[in-house]
């Protein structure tokens, strides 16, 4: 063996042998010791637990059989100690059945070698868990400071965007008075213009800390009763004579098992609602944008820790210009267009679908896309929702005893 060569990983390395036998640890010793490493030793499963946590090694080689504790329970307990859990264990066995070799990776050994050892073989292997283990310690080091940093500039975001709101509420409010004040048509031109710019200044605003504070995970969601009928009548209002002016029909079914009454967070679920449909009128030209609201397939089983729940789905259809299936995944992403034209032909700052899927999550649902170009979109989310406790149970029962014994009249061209 070369001691010289492939000496980087083992250099200033500690390896803790543990075995029995005072020969094995000899040549095992030895092999280590001739690739750099610095070697404790322990001669027992108790005896290297303790030798683990005072001498802390980078890699730790265990016999199998051992009286007292065998190196599977030495092992074991070690993987259970949380300075143990990503230190690289070679199991050294004279047992190469599939049993034993079960049993050691499933005690937590990394590796494992057999007897007689071979010393090339050996510092082979230790050289490369030591390289592994390393890189793999290099990474999870880059990923939590990558964490960190992200988490640092959305906590930025977050304030800067509240900063931002105080004073451009104050011009907007301002604006507004300036409008009742007698003004000739330039001036008044002008005001319009700062109001406008200002209202858009302040969406976008809304939607930069909307996004920072979920990445910040500082997002609180309320927890209150809310109608679901009611909500998703009123989303749609705001939408009706943008659709009737574009010539599109807007309309909407609420499954009769969806109870009437359900507990979470309206502002947010009208937030995903309005931006959804907001999405379909614009990217609509013709035809028609359908909702649908039924109880999710999942729902019977859910027990949310305030009681009894339900997961809702709700798909918002249209027969717009559709998204190609490549750029699916790329519209949930923050500040993303499925086509660069997109912003010039039809504005937007590419957020809202960020948004609107991560406040789907949050509610502990998901949200998915079904989409193809020039044919249209349906986009759904679910949600979770608990129960009141005392609920008028859904809009089937309600809508019977309303109905009970009136005659409709439908009249409708579709
Ligand atoms: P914005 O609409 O403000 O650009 P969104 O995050 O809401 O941001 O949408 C991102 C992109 O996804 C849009 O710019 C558009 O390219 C695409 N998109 C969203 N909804 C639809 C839809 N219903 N039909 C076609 N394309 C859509």
């Amino acid at each position: 063996m070369n001691t010289s060569e492939g000496c980087i990983e083992t250099a200033k390395a500690r390896a803790l042998l543990v075995d029995d036998d005072p020969v094995m640890r000899i040549l095992v010793r030895e092999a280590l010791e001739q690739c750099g490493l610095m070697v404790d030793e322990a001669e027992d499963g108790q005896q290297a637990l303790s030798a683990y946590k005072r001498a802390r090694p980078d890699i730790v080689l265990m016999d199998v059989m051992m009286p007292l504790m065998d190196g599977f329970e030495a092992c074991r307990l070690l993987r259970a100690n949380p300075e143990g859990d990503r230190t690289p264990v070679i199991m050294v066995t004279g047992l190469e059945d599939f049993d034993s070799i079960t049993q050691a990776y499933e005690a937590g050994a990394t590796d494992f070698v057999t007897k007689p050892i071979n010393a090339v073989v050996l510092s082979h292997r230790v050289r490369y868990m030591l390289r592994a283990s390393r890189a793999l310690g290099d990474l999870r080091l880059a990923k939590e400071s990558a964490e960190a940093a992200n988490r640092a500039k959305s906590e930025f975001l977050a304030n800067m965007s509240h900063e931002i709101r105080t004073p451009m509420n104050s011009i907007l409010g301002m604006a507004d008075l300036l409008a009742e004040t007698a003004l000739d048509p330039t001036q008044s031109d002008y005001v319009d213009t700062i109001r406008r710019a200002g209202n858009a200044l302040l969406i976008l605003i809304n939607d930069i800390l909307d996004l920072s504070k979920v990445e910040a995970g500082q997002f609180a969601l309320e927890s209150i009763p809310f109608s679901v009928h009611e909500l998703l009548s009123t989303s749609l209002d705001l939408f009706t004579k943008r659709a009737r002016d574009k010539g599109i029909e807007l309309r909407s079914q609420i499954a009769s098992d969806v109870p009437i009454t359900v507990v979470g967070d309206p502002h947010r679920l009208r937030q995903i609602l309005i931006n959804l449909l907001g999405n379909a009128v614009k990217f609509t030209d013709r035809g028609e944008i359908d909702v649908q609201v039924h109880v999710g397939s999942d729902s019977q089983s859910i027990d949310l820790p305030t009681g009894a729940g339900s997961v809702l789905e709700f798909s918002v259809r249209d027969t717009g210009i559709g998204i190609p299936p490549e750029k699916h995944n790329l519209v949930f992403e923050s500040f993303a267009q499925a086509d660069s034209s997109t912003t010039r032909k039809y504005g937007g700052s590419g957020l809202g679908l960020a948004i609107a899927k991560r406040l789907a999550e949050l509610m502990g649902g998901s949200m998915r896309l079904q989409s193809e170009l020039n044919q249209g979109s349906t986009f759904s989310f679910t949600a979770r929702f608990g129960l009141p406790a005392q609920a008028p149970a859904n809009a089937a029962l309600l809508q019977a005893a309303l109905l009970q014994g009136k005659r409709i009249a439908l009249i409708d061209d579709d």
